[in-house]
């Protein structure tokens, strides 16, 4: 079980809070967010999903072949409870205000009018399936990043659940030693130091947790500690920015042991968008899609 399984919706909003302490600049953003990740971990608690189930010989094969135990599209989820969590997120966004009000009205009618289907939605998701996307934005006119923001933030428990059932079928025993994740081949998000400095990398779709080595590049594989550089300021002393100089990709780390706070990964993704404007400056790529 990874960590960020255990977090309770009061320990999200001490996390919230201290970070707003240190950060106010970040308060608007901050709020909003809490509130969306309190509602994904209350509803990952209603959850019913029926764990995947994965051959022994097959689960060698992939083990053999450094293979995801499955793809984006095999995700299993609970679209029923993802609908109503989509709804409550609309609820968020209204009271939130700005831009993506007008968008999340459009999309709550468009579905009360039976023109959009949310199974649909969820599914066209999880099969990256753009046209998709692409074709029900220009139909409702809003923004096709703001639709896929809806469709994921409402799946999101559906896919932490699904790869915390799957991570029981992973070797414990033998590092996973890859850069992308091993439950569902998705590149990292995000970095982690912590205990004795060890290094975990987070899935920038499913929030598996893995652990990897510290000179190491997850987006090319790069392990030449010469082109592995870093940004560091001893105003944040709890973040760096990990860059690589060949394949000109960053990854944002946090140094758990550097911090007293609650550390929940996804909130600590978005509380440091100056370090993605800071990597950018220097024209160095995310490894991720940043929405
Ligand atoms: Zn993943
Ligand atoms: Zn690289």
């Amino acid at each position: 079980m990874s960590e960020n399984t255990t977090i309770t919706s009061n320990q999200i909003i001490k996390a919230v809070e201290s970070l707003k302490d240190l950060r106010p600049v970040y308060g608007t953003i901050l709020d909003f967010y809490g509130q969306i990740f309190v509602a994904q971990e209350d509803s990952k608690s209603k959850l019913h999903i029926d764990p995947i189930q994965i051959s022994e010989e097959m689960l060698s094969i992939k083990a053999e072949d450094n293979f995801p135990l499955i793809n984006i599209s095999e995700f299993a989820i609970d679209a029923k409870e993802a609908g109503d969590l989509l709804i409550t997120i609309c609820d968020i966004v209204k009271k939130a205000g700005g831009d993506m009000v007008s968008t999340n009205q459009t999309v709550l009618k468009a579905i009360e009018a039976g023109k959009l289907d949310q199974k649909e939605l969820f599914a066209s998701l999880l099969n990256e399936d753009d046209a998709f996307f692409e074709n029900t934005a220009t139909e409702l006119k809003i923004e096709k990043k703001a639709l896929a923001f809806i469709a994921y933030s409402s799946l999101k428990p559906s896919l932490s659940m699904c790869a915390e059932q799957l991570s029981a079928n992973l070797n414990k025993d033998k590092p996973w030693g890859k850069g992308y994740c091993p439950i569902c081949g998705s590149p990292p998000g995000l970095s982690m130091f912590q205990g004795e400095g060890e290094r975990f990398l987070f899935c920038g779709f499913c929030w598996h947790k893995w652990a990897s080595s510290r000179i190491f590049c997850p987006f090319c594989e790069n392990t030449d500690a010469k082109t592995l550089n870093y940004l560091y300021s001893e105003d944040e002393k709890e973040y760096r920015i990990d860059l690589c100089d060949k394949c000109k990709k960053y990854i944002k780390n946090i140094d758990k042991r550097k911090t007293d706070r609650i550390i929940y990964p996804p909130l600590e993704q978005v509380a440091t968008l100056h370090l993605d404007i800071k990597a950018k400056e220097i024209k160095y790529e995310s490894g991720i899609d940043l929405a």
